[in-house]
């Protein structure tokens, strides 16, 4: 360790600084530390809509590290108003987010900030036979640790402990406010963060949204700096037919054949967005940016029938450039002509519920993100890569609703909404290391004190 004095009527004591070499050492130190947290919250089974287990596993972890948690109780009605709203899929129920904030005893004026967001909610798992050990009982292979949420995203939240905690170990604590904001209902419609952005905009005291100036999510997306998303809109397509008996097929009418023509129609659609002269600037070397998914499909009653109706849950992507509503409103007319061409007969009727997401582009020149490429830079190497991403995440919420600058940056997970879901530890190490740098050199450190 090098000691490091600050200058003249700087108020921070001066303290050691750990060097790259210690912050390494010590972060493959914490590996046990890691594994162990990760393991607790990727065994707290926490799917959208029910995350109070993974909740209270990370109440304990960030009680562990001296931080006291605030729960942001999910009300509805109290952010059902903002453009940022998605029309739920579940009830609030109770559900909370947990904000913990790191706060020096004492803080220089000029001292800098950063919030940590992530979300504790995962995906259906899926059929279970198809994973090779059971979903939330995690274990760790070959450098990997499986489960699912183990990469989207409990272990990113881990990396922001694990930093947190080294400079604990070593007694010191960021010279600034480092906040944990552990969010609900990520994956269905991101109302979790806005929850809380909504309780910090509007707060009277503790914790308010001017007490920081830096977000960063540690998605799971490789190590690299999320430069772009893509808008997300989730649609539930119901469309009803005229049922009748098989041998008298043609005096029936057929939603689910119906169904697979819209879909076609769509992928149509799809091509047209993804077209090079309809691109978005920030998604020109994305292979295939705008992503039309047929999610679930229910309908019908037995073989020999013709059925009577056909539901098709759809996640459409769009460029940063259209609105939530736009999008939402081009797919359903497009869903709408397609089905009056097929058959004036067939009734449809289309539910907006879950995902009303507009994409955004995100400032990594900002110096908060500069400083975030450097620190990954120092840490592992090698500059980061930068990435527009084909998914959303939480990041909007930041980009779009406030002046805070914010990225997306996490570690190497694999088949993340899959089968055998894992993350790196290796990349969980390297992301560790990055942010404990970012740590020191954006919020600054001094000698950990206590009240
Ligand atoms: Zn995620």
């Amino acid at each position: 360790m090098q000691p490091v004095s600050f200058p003249a009527g700087e108020t921070r004591p001066p303290v050691t600084l750990p060097s790259m070499a210690d912050i390494h050492a010590h972060v493959a130190r914490l590996e046990p530390y890691m594994v162990e947290a990760l393991s607790a919250l990727v065994a707290a089974a926490s799917p959208s809509g029910a995350e109070q287990p993974a909740a209270e596993a990370m109440e304990r972890l960030l009680a562990e590290l001296g931080l006291e948690t605030e729960r942001i109780v999910l009300d509805s009605r109290l952010i059902e108003d903002d453009p940022m709203f998605s029309c739920p899929c579940d009830p609030d129920g109770g559900r909370y987010n947990l904000l913990a904030r790191h706060v020096p005893v004492r803080r220089d004026p000029g001292s800098r900030s950063v919030l940590f967001n992530g979300h504790l909610d995962v995906v259906p798992t899926g059929p279970l036979g198809l994973w090779s050990r059971a979903p939330f009982e995690p274990y760790v292979d070959d450098g990997w640790l499986h489960g699912r949420g183990a990469g989207d995203m409990k272990g990113g939240l881990v990396c922001t402990l694990a930093a947190f905690k080294a400079l604990r170990d070593w007694g010191l604590e960021p010279a600034g406010i480092v906040g944990f904001n552990a969010v609900l209902d990520e994956e269905n419609t991101g109302n979790g963060t806005l929850a809380t952005l909504h309780a910090l905009q509007n707060a009277l005291g503790k914790a308010r949204l001017t007490d920081f100036d830096a977000v960063i999510i540690p998605e799971p997306f490789g190590e690299t700096l999320m430069s772009a998303q893509v808008g997300v809109c989730w649609l539930s397509v119901t469309l009803t037919g005229r049922p009748a008996h098989v041998a008298y097929m043609h005096s029936g009418l057929n939603p689910i054949e119906a169904g697979i023509a819209v879909m076609a129609d769509l992928k149509l659609l799809e091509a047209e967005w993804n077209a090079p002269e309809n691109r978005h600037p920030a998604f020109m070397d994305v292979a295939h940016p705008i992503n039309f998914n047929l999610g679930t499909i229910q309908g019908g009653e037995w073989n020999s029938s013709v059925p009577c109706t056909c539901t098709m849950g759809l996640r459409c992507g769009f460029f940063p450039d259209v609105s939530a509503d736009d999008a939402l409103a081009e797919i359903s007319a497009r869903i709408r002509d397609k089905v009056a061409a097929l058959n004036p007969d067939l009734v449809v009727e289309i539910d907006a519920r879950g995902h009303h997401s507009p994409g955004c582009v995100y400032d990594l020149e900002h110096p908060a993100m500069a400083l975030l490429a450097t620190c990954h830079e120092q840490a592992t190497g090698v500059a980061p890569s930068r990435l527009a991403c084909t998914a959303t995440t939480d990041g909007r919420h930041f980009q779009l609703s406030t002046s805070l600058p914010v990225t997306n940056y996490g570690p190497l997970a694999r088949h993340i909404h899959g089968i055998d879901e894992a993350v790196s530890l290796d990349s969980m190490k390297r992301v560790t290391a990055t942010l404990i740098q970012f740590i020191v050199t954006w919020c600054g450190v001094q000698p950990r004190r206590t009240a």
